[in-house]
């Protein structure tokens, strides 16, 4: 699974240098000059990992398997020695033939390239390596490309808005930024990406893009439809929601959030991606991992720490209650059913407007009695004690200063989250009725 691979930081990289070069040498048609502007480093390092030659071998641009003649017999002794001699791109295709045949070539490149000097063309891409793949004049057979020469070394699947990072290293954009999420280096070659972090430019590189577009079309926008089918998931507010499994939160009373588990920032980063710019809110439960009901919140600003932790600015929206729980890349998720206040009307409708006007009153008694600090205090996390309604049951949470209230009165978690599961208003305000008359009768004595 994917999550294996960032959840243990200390695992091995899952690409090391050996297997990139012996993939380099399964290479059929190798973009040379692009795998060398968008790898460079893993690029010689294949190179130099794959054989014991020198390091002026791996700076030059063909790879065993660019030779078109060999037709995929790879074995143990290669034409790299006497290529890595030939200083490459040439640049006269006249003097390759000859170049060829005055030098001592080894027992098995004569083998396996009888040709004599009359018939040996040097292939297109050896003379004009930097124009050739760019062009789009040439045709390439498709047998020729092989998908996984284009892929990720974190998630294994071809590139996905890829990104390079500035040591050089090229991976999709969402699994770059899930392993800076645990630790600001390269996942190759462990290289500091704090200040690429801190910059947060994660540029797509455009040639690779070229490339996937152009050669592995297919291939491609079958990545695309299963990179629409995750985000479809995970837009789904109802079937997966995240579970930010923190404190209490209520409709309509902002909660600003401190983000720093690479799990949650994860969570955070996707509720922003798809769109939704929601999660959900849940308490603590010792046995179930978090409560049966919680709050959705909607973010409305996110403003990021250069080491990549953030400070989310969230507005509660709506109450739900979990069906089921789950879990998703390390973070919980639940199946939920949205709350609404049931309505009522006719004398009970009369009722409950009575009972809401007298308990606003009360609220505002206790809140202007408090000591000015403590009034100070909420004003400054809470702001002014909301308005009260004209009509109470206008929206499917209820009145808003019943939120307000229920968030700054001294309440344990508990006594809230039984309050927020609350359906009829009416129940709602009597219970906060009962508390304002204890923290009254407290203060009074
Ligand atoms: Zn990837
Ligand atoms: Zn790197």
């Amino acid at each position: 699974m994917i999550s294996s691979v960032f959840e243990r930081d200390s695992l091995p990289t899952p690409l090391r240098p050996h297997q990139v070069s012996s993939s380099a040498s399964h290479i059929h048609l190798k973009p040379s000059t692009l795998q060398g502007s968008l790898h460079p480093y893993t690029h010689s390092q294949s190179m130099g990992a794959g054989s014991s030659k020198g390091p002026e071998q791996g700076a030059t641009r063909i790879t065993p398997s660019d030779d078109p003649s060999d037709q995929g017999g790879l074995e143990p002794l290669k034409p790299q020695p006497l290529l890595g001699k030939l200083q490459f791109p040439f640049q006269d295709a006249k003097s390759l033939p000859s170049t060829l045949s005055s030098l001592p070539a080894p027992p098995s490149l004569k083998r396996k390239h009888p040709c004599d000097s009359a018939t040996f063309t040097p292939p297109a891409k050896l003379l004009k390596p930097d124009v050739a793949c760019l062009s789009g004049a040439r045709e390439v057979p498709s047998q020729l490309l092989d998908s996984a020469d284009m892929e990720c070394s974190l998630c294994m699947r071809l590139f996905y808005e890829p990104v390079a990072t500035p040591c050089g290293h090229t991976f999709c954009l969402k699994c770059l930024e899930r392993c800076l999420d645990h630790n600001p280096t390269c996942p190759l070659c462990k290289e500091n990406l704090s200040e690429y972090l801190a910059t947060r430019r994660y540029n797509k590189t455009l040639l690779m893009e070229e490339v996937l577009v152009r050669y592995l079309s297919e291939e491609l926008s079958e990545r695309r439809k299963i990179h629409e089918e995750e985000l479809k998931e995970l837009s789904n507010l109802n079937q997966e929601v995240p579970i930010f499994v923190c404190t209490m939160a209520f409709p309509t009373i902002p909660c600003p959030l401190h983000v720093f588990e690479p799990r949650y920032r994860l969570m955070i980063r996707r509720s922003m991606e798809t769109g939704t710019k929601q999660f959900g809110m849940c308490i603590v439960d010792e046995l179930k991992g978090f409560a049966d009901y919680g709050c959705m919140l909607e973010v409305r600003d996110v403003k990021f720490f250069p080491d990549g932790r953030s400070v989310v600015d969230t507005i509660g929206v709506a109450r739900f209650k979990v069906l089921s729980h789950g879990q998703r890349d390390g973070y919980h998720t639940a199946k939920i059913e949205y709350l609404e206040d049931k309505k009522l009307e006719g004398e009970e409708l009369a009722e409950l407007v009575k009972l809401h006007d007298s308990v606003y009153d009360q609220a505002t008694v206790w809140f202007t009695s408090l000591k000015e600090n403590m009034k100070n205090q909420i004003l400054s996390h809470f702001g002014n004690l909301p308005g009260k309604d004209p009509d109470p049951q206008g929206s499917p949470n209820g009145p808003a200063w019943c939120w307000w209230l229920l968030a700054v009165l001294p309440l344990e978690n508990r006594a809230q989250l039984t309050i927020l599961s609350m359906t009829s208003l009416k129940d709602r305000l009597m219970a906060v009725r009962r508390v304002l008359i204890f923290v009254s009768r407290k203060r009074a004595r």
